[in-house]
């Protein structure tokens, strides 16, 4: 009687039992369902690549993680489903069966959406008058500076909070170019160490109260998008001096292995719980009641996962609540 799909199928894959809230929402026998199950009634277009998900869990026993949208006999609607599966090992060992269930994440899915559009619209917006305030006010500072006038720090100001304001903005634009594959990689060899340095500085300008140590140097150059991974340093370094208040270091580790240079950033502030260590790298999440009155937009930490896994690299974090996170980042050389 639950108000979600139910299955399980063999260990090979082949379904064995549909719950009749399936049945009822596909329209469908139960002898069909078991003949192809959600992928009876799946969008067309999403099947090679449900299927192929399906099969590669049957093969690595991973626990199936996907969203797909299956049609509503009632009304004829491809409606949004977040489809999870877990093999039944027993004692030897062995797998047994599957078992999953696809719960209706429709509504989610079309807020989300909605937020993506206004986002992607509000960013573009923006965007011409902040270049054109700046323009401006860049002239102001200019004429102030040539009089050695005492307003220029006024000017000084407008200027770095226009800055600010285009930052924010730029991270709103990032959001949208990534949801429609139009973000731009440079990609050229740069030095690693100088784009570390540069981040550090950067952050350090702003930000008195934490003292930003680097650890270890990388001997080679790399091959990326210098300014794309300072982005992404200057995120982590960013979110680690935002969530540790009352904390007073940042601990930055370069180490070059073989093939591979591994980026560390240590803090010891309010830390994230294990539930919650994957969720962090998702657009909009922000881990709420965890004594943090800190605000974001939630975005960065997508930004930078997109980035390093776009330079073929990987990203992840390590926490312990109360006590501190530590961000990493591999890029392959
Ligand atoms: P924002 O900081 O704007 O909310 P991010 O995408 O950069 O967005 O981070 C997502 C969430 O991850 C944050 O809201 C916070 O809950 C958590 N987080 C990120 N970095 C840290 C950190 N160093 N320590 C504790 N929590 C963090």
């Amino acid at each position: 009687t639950i108000p979600q799909i139910t299955f399980s199928a063999t260990a090979s894959g082949s379904f064995t039992y549909f719950n009749n809230f399936f049945l009822d929402y596909a329209g469908i026998s139960m002898k069909e369902a078991l003949q192809n199950g959600w992928l009876a009634v799946i969008q067309p277009e999403q099947y090679g690549a449900a299927s192929k998900a399906w099969e590669h869990c049957i093969e690595t026993l991973e626990n199936c993680y996907m969203e797909f949208q299956l049609k509503r006999k009632s009304d004829g609607m491809y409606r949004w489903h977040l489809f999870r599966a877990t093999a039944i090992i027993n004692q030897a060992g062995e797998v047994t069966s599957w078992v999953g269930t696809a719960t209706d994440i429709d509504e989610q899915k079309s807020k989300e959406q909605a937020k993506d559009e206004f986002i992607s619209i509000a960013s573009h917006e923006l965007k011409t008058p902040i270049t054109t305030a700046k323009a401006y006010v860049q002239l102001l500072e200019h004429n102030l500076q040539k009089d050695d006038h005492a307003d220029l720090i006024f000017a000084e100001k407008a200027s770095r909070s226009i800055d600010k304001l285009n930052h924010l903005v730029g991270k709103l634009l990032d959001v949208s170019r990534i949801q429609h594959g139009q973000m731009g990689y440079n990609v050229n060899p740069f030095d690693f160490n100088k784009m570390i340095r540069d981040a550090v500085e950067s952050v350090q300008v702003i930000d008195e109260t934490h003292s930003i140590e680097v650890k270890g140097s990388i001997k080679k150059t790399i091959k990326g998008d210098e300014e794309r991974l300072n982005q992404v340093m200057v995120n982590l370094l960013t979110n680690a001096i935002k969530y540790s208040p009352g904390t007073d270091k940042v601990v930055v580790t370069l180490k070059q292995e073989k093939d591979m240079i591994a980026v560390s950033v240590k803090d010891d502030g309010t830390g994230i719980s294990k539930k919650n260590l994957n969720k962090i790298f998702n657009r909009y999440f922000r881990e709420e009641g965890n004594g943090s009155t800190v605000k974001g937009l939630g975005i960065g930490l997508s930004i930078a996962k997109e980035i390093i896994t776009r330079h073929g690299g990987k990203i992840w974090a390590e926490s312990e609540p109360g006590k501190g996170s530590t961000f990493h980042f591999t890029l392959p050389i």
